[in-house]
């Protein structure tokens, strides 16, 4: 059976009466050969534990039991679980969960699958996400610190862009610093909606996060550290003084005097600022300010 075909998944749908739910983003892959794209991309092999954020009827579910040890799935939506069944019946090394991955403790589940099939390979992380909570499942993954070696995810072009932008790019914004601190991020490929049934409104791109065995810079707090970064986007029309200002309840001279310390110009916007400036300013403010 041909999972990515149009004519399996229209069997598919009047076997098991199954219609489509948009508000679970289910855009199902048809294009085989973006499949092979996020697989290769993944770089699973085969001593590998994949977990797969939603399986929808299981295109890539089968493309990674193919190349890993073991995949799990999770996937929220019951009505997929006898078609599923159907569908990964030949492959010995799947299981599917059904939950919502954002109530899922991925780390626990990580754990206790590696030790139950002696995986000796990597852990690797991959999905073409339902793009209602692309942010969400990525913010997740990244502040839960899953123990995970790679993320390899398809989502919206326009939030796979301000992913991997660059300092001073228009695209950067607080997720970029954020998936950054965590990350090395490359881009797989992009997706044409023509490659999903049904087709969404806007382009696609595939991008792999390898996770940093540590953090990009080093900062003393990294809640504050992120709320400097939330602040700078947070008003991106002001200077950074201002922003900082207002997004951090600060008075604009406790700022300048941390921007001072951090050689940092006060006229500057958050879009042009590099990790490393930004760490300088947390840990000038964690000391000049919160250290007092
Ligand atoms: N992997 C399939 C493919 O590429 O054709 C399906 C991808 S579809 C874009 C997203 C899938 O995620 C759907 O199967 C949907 O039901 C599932 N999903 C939506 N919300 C979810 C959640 N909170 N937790 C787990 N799975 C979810």
């Amino acid at each position: 059976m041909n999972l990515y075909s149009p004519a399996t998944l229209r069997y598919l749908k009047e076997k098991y009466g199954f219609r489509l739910t948009k508000s679970l983003g289910q855009n199902f892959l048809q294009d085989p050969s973006v499949i092979r794209e996020m697989i290769d991309g993944s770089e699973i092999s085969g001593e590998d534990l994949v977990i797969e954020i939603g399986p929808g009827i299981g295109v890539l579910t089968e493309a990674a039991a193919e190349a890993a040890g073991y995949v799990v799935s999770v996937e929220v939506d019951e009505r997929l679980l006898p078609i599923l069944e159907e569908t990964l019946q030949d492959c010995g090394n799947v299981e599917i969960i059904c939950q919502d991955i954002l109530k899922t403790d991925l780390n626990s589940l990580i754990r206790q699958k590696r030790e139950e099939h002696g995986i000796t390979g990597k852990t690797r992380i991959i999905g073409n996400l339902p793009y209602y909570i692309t942010t969400p499942i990525v913010m997740k993954l990244l502040e839960e610190q899953v123990e995970a070696d790679s993320i390899t995810i398809m989502m919206q072009k326009e939030v796979a862009d301000r992913m991997k932008a660059a300092p001073g790019e228009k695209d950067c914004g607080a997720i970029t610093a954020a998936v950054q601190y965590y990350c090395q991020v490359s881009q797989v490929a992009r997706v044409p909606k023509e490659a999903f049934h049904p087709r969404p409104k806007v382009d696609s791109a595939i991008l792999h996060l390898k996770i940093r065995p540590t953090r990009a810079v080093s900062v003393k707090d990294e809640k504050l550290f992120f709320d400097c970064v939330r602040a700078a986007f947070g008003q991106r029309r002001k200077t950074l003084c201002n922003a900082l200002s207002a997004g951090l309840g600060r008075t604009k001279d406790e700022i300048r005097t941390v921007l001072g310390a951090a050689g940092i110009e006060e006229s500057r916007r958050g879009e042009t600022l590099s990790m490393e400036e930004f760490a300088a300013i947390a840990n000038e403010m964690a000391e000049t300010i919160d250290g007092r």
